[in-house]
């Protein structure tokens, strides 16, 4: 009796045909343990079985929190910023700077996502949080968008500033490097030195531009909404903060998984170049509190965020196994603690977020 092959496939070469394409099939299939976070061979059009569950449950925590901008009612606002008397010159300027830096920053996230790390990363359902990341920071771009036309700001001051501002320049200055490493065309992982690369700008992403370049910004909106001065943006900017630490907790996810596949990229020299990159852009942010902060206000100051900045980034090195640079830093803002807890970020989210966790809308009274 013919078999089913050689009733489809009546001649040997047919049948060599047949069984070659039936293997290709069989191999196609995809399992868990073919899947990794970089230089993957495995199919990455097939999302499960899953393996790395943390990418999934952040993905799924993403959308559950899902907001827009205009649900924010920013009508105090408003009335505050036209008010002469209603906020001091010092503390426009931090409004005016922020909003110069953040405007464009989240652009430049987008742009490093969408144009550049989707493509080097291999695992399925880390691209489908980034997926979600990338939706999460054209908000926040609109987020700073729908503040400036709310206040009736200068829009080509604000986005400009990246360019026009020494202390927002500077900043970005030292991240372009890394997100052009990514968004180059020619960029191909496979080999040591660029499987560095990318793992040094995933590191630069997630633990310097989000885990660190927007944290005196993040304080010092929420220090006027502390203040019960411009509470629509300090709302604002708390929903982005919540996404902001999830992205940076997936990144440092992402990153501790590709060195427990590739312990070989982990050198000593490697380590202390990251090192050096941290310290550097401790002091490039010090130098913005600076520039942002010429005075006391709000009950802030420059020097302040010396120390803040040290203990965010022994934060970060703690969180990717690196030795802490300043040891012994503090939290000088302790009231930070109920938005941003450093040690307790994923409280943050368990807890004091799971009020205007409704998936998909946000509820006014
Ligand atoms: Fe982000």
């Amino acid at each position: 009796m013919l078999t089913f092959e050689e009733v489809a496939a009546p001649n040997a070469a047919d049948r060599a045909m047949a069984e070659a394409a039936a293997k290709h099939i069989e191999t196609r299939r995809v399992r868990v343990e073919d899947k990794r976070i970089i230089n993957g061979k495995a199919d990455v059009n097939q999302l499960v079985p899953f393996k790395y569950n943390w990418a999934w449950d952040k993905y799924l925590a993403g959308c559950a929190n899902h907001w827009m901008p205009q649900e924010v009612n920013m009508q105090r606002d408003i009335e505050l910023w036209k008010n002469p008397n209603g906020l001091t010159d010092d503390e426009r300027l931090i409004v005016i700077r922020n909003l110069g830096f953040f405007s464009t920053a989240d652009s430049l996230a987008a742009n490093n996502i969408v144009l550049g790390t989707y493509r080097h990363i291999t695992a399925p359902e880390c691209r489908q949080y980034l997926l979600r990341q990338a939706f999460d920071e054209a908000i926040h771009t609109h987020a700073y968008q729908y503040i400036v036309e709310s206040l009736g700001l200068d829009e080509g001051e604000i986005f400009n500033a990246y360019h026009e501002i020494k202390s927002i320049a500077e900043k970005d200055a030292f991240l372009m490097p890394f997100i052009d490493t990514l968004t180059d065309p020619g960029f191909k992982t496979g080999t040591l030195e660029n499987d560095q690369k990318l793992l040094k700008s995933l590191i630069v992403f997630a633990c310097i531009m989000e885990g660190l370049f927007f944290y005196v910004g993040f304080v010092q909106i929420l220090a006027l909404g502390r203040q019960n001065k411009l509470v629509g943006a300090s709302e604002q900017y708390q929903y982005i903060l919540r996404d902001e630490s999830m992205h940076c907790n997936f990144g440092i996810d992402m990153i501790n998984t590709i060195k427990l596949e590739n312990p070989h990229l982990w050198t000593s020299e490697f380590r202390q170049g990251i090192g050096s990159l941290i310290r550097k852009a401790v002091d490039l942010e010090y130098a913005y509190a600076e520039d942002t902060m010429p005075r006391g206000v709000l009950g802030l100051n420059a020097s302040m965020f010396k120390e803040y900045l040290r203990f965010i980034a022994n934060r970060r090195c703690q969180q990717i196994g690196l030795d802490p640079l300043f040891p012994g830093a503090d939290n000088p803002f302790p009231w930070m603690s109920e938005v941003i807890d450093l040690k307790k970020e994923k409280n943050f989210f368990e807890t004091r977020v799971t009020e205007y966790q409704t998936g998909g809308t946000l509820s006014w009274d």
